[in-house]
């Protein structure tokens, strides 16, 4: 037994635990036989699954979950594909603006790279701003506005939409800061100098990704030991292919952010082995960077891994850092053995013959 599980003072922390939907339940459920065979200091608040949710009302539905989202310390969050709510409270509700996406490989992982041992760095992704405001519309709306220039003028003949892109000086200062503390903490942890590299848009986007970097490198005049680098987002997607081992920490905008972390964890070896938490100044939550894998349901074969990673990421920021450890350890060591692993890394192992690999080696 841990001393932190033994530690008489230690407050129970309460994490409220939401399977999700589609095969997200599967992985979830995995996870929560490992955390509970780990003794924690924790209470777990289990929610319904989103097949069991969708019985109620909408409204009531979201009221419901994110009731007890809000009396939680923190929460482990199943994929979603609409059917659960509660993310979008989590994200703009509790004002969580870094989603930490870490690329790391480990020995077992089935990378497609030939190379994969240099591949250990972090995304931090912008979360609340960028396309993801939600302002859609008609581009008839915008034909009076003033903000029409000569190429959108060329481009445009009849109908169309658009989707506002908004980049804050606040919010951008408020995760560059995060991402130039993130450096710090990397490097006090790997003993290498610390480095933040920045990338978005900046040649064709002036307005929002020049700004974005541009504020970015103020932000690093506080940080001077942090070594900062600028890329164009394209040369980026290649770098994370061919450069991935000069990177520590890589912020970006939310939309790229998104988009290139899948890239980064298809290097590692897929979407099931690539966690996440989104961090606000007095919230966060964690869920697998993964969608629900709807083709996959029922099947028992999701890899729970990209959850578990998850969990030690929460295990972490709750101060049970011998318990994140020994969680990470034991994970590391099934992918080492390699003889429990499940049919996205090319083994035959079940989600739960997995979950159960993980329980044996906890030591
Ligand atoms: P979303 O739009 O929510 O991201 P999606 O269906 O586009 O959902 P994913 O759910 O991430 O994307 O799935 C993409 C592919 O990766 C699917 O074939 C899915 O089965 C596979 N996949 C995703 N997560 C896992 C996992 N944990 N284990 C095994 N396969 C996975």
């Amino acid at each position: 037994m841990s001393e932190e599980s033994i530690a008489p003072n230690v407050s129970r922390k309460l994490v409220a635990v939401v399977p999700g939907d589609d095969a997200a339940p599967e992985a979830v459920s995995a996870s929560m036989s490992v955390l509970e065979a780990m003794d924690l200091p924790l209470e777990f608040d289990l929610l319904p699954p989103g097949s069991e949710l969708a019985e109620m009302p909408e409204t009531e539905r979201e009221n419901f979950v994110n009731e007890r989202l809000d009396a939680a310390d923190t929460v482990l969050f199943g994929s979603t594909n609409g059917t659960t709510p509660g993310i979008q409270h989590l994200r703009w509700g509790h004002k969580t603006y870094a989603n930490v996406r870490p690329i790391r490989w480990r020995p077992g992982f089935r990378s497609p790279m030939a190379n994969p041992e240099g591949l250990d760095y972090v995304i931090v992704r912008e979360n609340l701003e960028d396309s993801y405001v939600g302002i859609m519309g008609d581009v008839d709306a915008l034909r009076s506005s003033g903000l029409i220039g000569p190429r959108a003028r060329i481009a445009w003949e009849g109908e169309g939409r658009f989707a506002a892109k908004i980049i804050t000086r606040q919010g951008t200062e408020k995760v560059a800061r995060f991402a130039f503390e993130l450096a710090g903490k990397r490097a006090a942890k790997s003993g290498r100098s610390p480095r933040l590299t920045v990338s978005a848009k900046t040649n064709m986007l002036p307005a929002t990704d020049r700004y974005f970097c541009d504020i970015v490198e103020e932000i690093g005049s506080d940080y001077p030991e942090v070594r900062l680098e600028r890329f164009i987002v394209d040369d980026m997607a290649h770098r994370l292919v061919t450069r991935y081992d000069e990177l520590d920490v890589l912020l970006l905008p939310n939309l790229y952010g998104d988009v290139l972390s899948d890239l980064g964890a298809g290097t590692v070896g897929g979407l099931g082995l690539a966690p996440s938490g989104c961090y606000g100044d007095s919230s966060a939550y964690f869920e697998s960077a993964h969608g629900t894998a709807p083709d996959i349901v029922g099947q028992d074969r999701i890899n729970p891994t990209a959850t578990l990673l998850s969990a030690v990421m929460m295990l972490d920021h709750l101060g049970l850092d011998q318990a994140a450890t020994r969680l990470d350890r034991a994970i590391s060591e099934v992918y080492s053995i390699g003889r429990t692993l499940t049919v996205d890394q090319g083994g035959t192992a079940t989600t739960d013959e997995f979950a159960t690999a993980v329980r044996n080696l906890l030591n």
